[in-house]
């Protein structure tokens, strides 16, 4: 099952969280022809955004998005407050290399994008740094944050695995920066392969034997992609009129594949029309 579990530790110095995902893993990763180093890559952004959920205190979503010349030309992985998960990149079939060969000449960026119209969407760059995408993550935190984290991400084929510790504000902790460092330390030697063998229970158990630590109930987590007529529709109504009607006099109909699952959607003329009629008669108190 895919899940992600949250933990603390009793003394409030820290808080964590093990995400867990195989169902359809496979599915996503295989829709696209993707080199191994790519695949792994783009496993290991999958297995990050539901830790980096975990910080989502509201409802809507969390983009992790790439975008370059040299190497990799697009990655973007997501998850939203459902703990839906889905990912993407376009990068030449033949393209191997490190973390930061594969993201050379790029930019990094996370996005946070409540769903609230009240509330206005953050970007933050993630530095390209390091041997992995986990130590940009943890290089984004310390930075744009201020939080000291520690993550650490696996994928191994359809095997996706992340950790993340992170520590908590020490005003309200029972514990004191000493013991921040010290679990800190002992996670610090946790090893990708660990994490594909074993669950958590004795990954904490291995690591923390002498820690108090209080394991939250699992919550589900989906791998799918959630497009939908309804989005595809709203994404027409962005384009505008007279884009749509340029697009229809050219090819007799609007057709959008998802980029993340190929699902194609078709819009005829009179569908189009209908579409723009009933968005204008959508009284506005909704649109401001
Ligand atoms: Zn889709």
């Amino acid at each position: 099952m895919n899940r992600l579990t949250g933990f603390v530790f009793e003394n409030k110095v820290a808080h964590g969280a093990f995400v867990e995902l195989s169902e359809g893993v496979g599915e996503m990763l295989g829709r696209r022809a993707y080199s191994g180093d790519v695949r792994k890559l783009l496993g290991e952004a999958m297995a990050a955004m539901p830790l980096l959920a975990t910080h989502l205190g509201y409802e809507g979503r969390i983009n992790l998005q790439f975008q370059g010349e040299d190497a990799v030309k697009m990655l973007v992985a997501q998850v939203d407050h459902h703990l839906e998960v889905r990912a993407m990149a376009k990068a030449p079939e033949d393209l191997q290399g490190s973390f930061t060969g594969l993201l050379r000449g790029g930019v990094l960026a996370l996005m946070l994008e409540p769903n609230a119209e009240h509330r206005e969407s953050t970007q933050a760059s993630v530095p390209i740094e390091g041997t992995s995408l986990a130590q940009a993550l943890e290089a984004y935190f310390t930075q744009s944050e201020q939080l000291p984290t520690l993550i650490r991400l696996a994928a191994d084929g359809d095997r996706l695995r992340g950790f993340l510790l992170q520590r908590m504000p020490l005003e309200d902790a029972r514990g004191g920066e000493e013991d921040w460092e010290h679990v800190s330390i002992l996670a610090a030697t946790l090893k990708p392969e660990e994490m594909l063998q074993a669950d958590l229970a004795t990954l904490l158990g291995r690591l923390f034997a002498e820690e108090e630590v209080r394991v939250f109930e699992p919550r589900p987590v989906t791998v799918a992609c959630r497009c939908s007529r309804a989005g595809i529709s709203r994404l027409l109504l962005s384009l505008g009129r007279e884009e749509c009607d340029s697009i229809l006099a050219e090819q007799g109909r609007i057709a959008v594949t998802c980029e993340f699952c190929g699902k194609e959607y078709a819009f005829t003329q009179f569908e189009t029309a209908e579409l723009f009629a009933a968005a204008g008669a959508v009284p506005s108190t909704t649109r401001h």
